[in-house]
């Protein structure tokens, strides 16, 4: 049987792959949903599909006003904010050589700023409650640099810097990096270098579901207040 999570969760990239599989595995657990990304058709058409709980708004995590907004609406839809999942993110690989600036600018803002703004919406209401829960999605590029992947490994070492920063400095809320291998999902379909598109097919050979990471943040949910589940690293078996 599963543990009930008496909660109220923001899930930012909740409109495809790692995030909308986490509204699927979350949403039988009591918890109450509140789901952002900027295409909104999906949110809406998941959230009448998977039940009462589950709430949604517009949400450009690149803006600190817009994600201020959706922890604001979250409070008011559901009395309080719990958890949030910084899981939005993008990833278009390419040599630092083809200098692609505003591909740099694009996945430091979303994967970094995001996380930041993100931060930013729920920590007063974390720090006054003196609780609440901040799950960052960085990826096991948080840990080696890969091939023509500098900037976004550069990112996502970023997002686990900050997830453990956040850590030492409040006793009361908990932090979790959740770091994925390859996951077959939207990300990197927007990869411009043909080389690297064409080695992110093969890469899929050997991938994870979404739902695998899903059930990796489920855990770290569930788990009682005082235990704090820092890191899950998820790489398929047949990775290494
Ligand atoms: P998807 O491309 O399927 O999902 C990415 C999500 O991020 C989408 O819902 C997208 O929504 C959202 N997003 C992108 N830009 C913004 C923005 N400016 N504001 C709000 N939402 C935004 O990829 P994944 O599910 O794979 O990615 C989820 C996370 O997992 C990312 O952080 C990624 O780096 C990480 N990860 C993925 C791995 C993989 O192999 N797939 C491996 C390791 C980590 P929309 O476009 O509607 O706004």
């Amino acid at each position: 049987m599963s543990n009930v999570i008496n909660k109220t969760v923001l899930i930012s990239g909740a409109s495809s792959g790692i995030g909308e599989a986490t509204v699927r595995e979350l949403a039988g657990t009591g918890a109450r949903l509140f789901i952002g990304a900027r295409r909104t058709a999906r949110l809406e058409a998941l959230a009448a599909e998977v039940g009462p709980n589950v709430a949604w708004q517009a949400l450009d995590v690149t803006e600190a006003d817009s994600f201020a907004a959706f922890a604001a609406a979250a409070e008011e839809r559901f009395g309080r904010v719990d958890v949030l999942i910084n899981n939005a993110g993008v990833m278009p690989l390419s040599p630092l050589a083809a200098l692609k600036q505003d591909e740099w600018t694009r996945m430091i803002d979303v994967n970094i700023r995001g996380v930041l703004n993100g931060i930013a919406a729920v920590l007063p209401r974390f720090i006054a409650q003196r609780s609440g829960h901040v799950v960052n999605v960085a990826s096991i590029a948080a840990h080696l640099v890969l091939p023509s992947a500098a900037v976004y490994c550069a990112t996502k070492y970023a997002v686990w810097a900050i997830t453990d920063g956040l850590r030492q400095e409040h006793d009361d809320i908990r932090t979790t990096v959740i770091s994925p291998g390859v996951v077959e999902t939207e990300l990197g379909n927007d990869i411009t270098d043909p080389n690297l598109a064409s080695a992110l097919k093969s890469w899929r050979q050997k991938s994870l579901t979404p739902d695998a990471i899903a059930r990796a943040i489920r855990y770290a949910l569930e788990q009682p207040d005082g235990v704090d589940i820092n890191e899950v690293i998820v790489r398929p078996t047949a990775a290494n």
